[in-house]
């Protein structure tokens, strides 16, 4: 499991609704495409 950095969800990084995102190398895993997109804008 992971944990999504923006709600602070687990999340199982090979389920069905698991958004991935790559910065700078590190990658990260969101429960939603919402938090996924909240996650990048503040990357910024
Ligand atoms: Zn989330």
């Amino acid at each position: 499991m992971e944990t999504d950095p923006v709600c602070g969800m687990e999340v199982d990084e090979n389920g069905k609704g698991t958004a991935v995102a790559v910065v700078s190398g590190k990658k990260s895993y969101f429960c939603s495409n919402e938090c996924r997109n909240t996650f990048l804008e503040k990357q910024a």
